[in-house]
């Protein structure tokens, strides 16, 4: 299947998209890793969202449109995390007959507890798994490949209350789109990511014994 994960900032989508893509061997493509991974690099397109990216507003479409569609066509099924987020967006994949999803998973948080995730929140430099600090001492390395974890450039918390302004302006009104076009999972992402799992397992079956199976 072709999954969108939506939610606001800290919903746990990425580490839920992620899981997902593990277990079901689906490409996991996360614009947010793109961006930073380009900015990192000092690439022409990192040099020119960097700004944005770390001050916590939306990179233009006109920048990342292509670059989106680029690495999804012709790749069958994939799990797209951090795209779409405004309507803009949303219409652009439904557009592109190859690109339209068959199911956007809408990852619901309170915002408090979304906040909280995002300030306790570290990233590996080195391969880019998600800890949190209350699972880690803070000096620990990556338990995974033993580089060091970093806070994210824009996690502070002047940051983060924008980002959840743009989240509500612009992103909210996705997730009634895809609502309103019948294919929206609204998931509970309250708890430990393998019980967040377990639900998206269980909508996206119901899902498909309604009569929404794409492959
Ligand atoms: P989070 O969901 O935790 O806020 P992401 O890693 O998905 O973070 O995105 C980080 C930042 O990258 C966003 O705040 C924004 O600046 C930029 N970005 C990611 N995806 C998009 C997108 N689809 N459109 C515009 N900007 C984006």
């Amino acid at each position: 299947m072709k999954l969108v994960f939506l939610g606001p900032p800290g919903a746990g989508k990425g580490t839920l998209a992620g899981l997902y893509a593990r277990k079901y061997n689906t490409r996991h493509f996360s614009t947010g890793d793109l961006l930073r991974a380009e900015i990192a690099s000092g690439t022409p397109l990192g040099r020119e969202v960097k700004a944005l990216v770390e001050a916590g507003h939306l990179v233009p479409q006109r920048l990342l449109g292509r670059v989106v569609a680029d690495r999804l066509r012709g790749m069958g099924d994939f799990v797209l995390d951090g795209y779409p987020r405004t309507l803009e967006q949303a219409e652009f994949l439904t557009g592109d007959g190859s690109l339209a999803p068959d199911a956007a998973v809408f990852v619901n948080v309170p915002e408090a507890v979304a906040v909280q995730r995002l300030l306790s929140r570290r990233v590996c430099e080195g391969c880019g798994e998600i800890t949190n600090t209350a699972d880690i001492q803070e000096s620990d390395p990556c338990g995974t490949c033993g580089g060091k974890l970093v806070t994210r450039a824009d996690d502070d918390a002047e940051t983060i209350k924008r980002r959840y302004e743009v989240y509500i302006a612009e992103t909210a009104p996705v997730t009634e789109y895809y609502r309103r076009g019948g294919i929206l999972l609204d998931i509970d992402g309250s708890g430990k990511p393998p019980a967040v799992l377990a639900r998206l397992e269980a909508a996206l079956a119901a899902f498909r014994a309604a009569g929404h199976d794409n492959g």
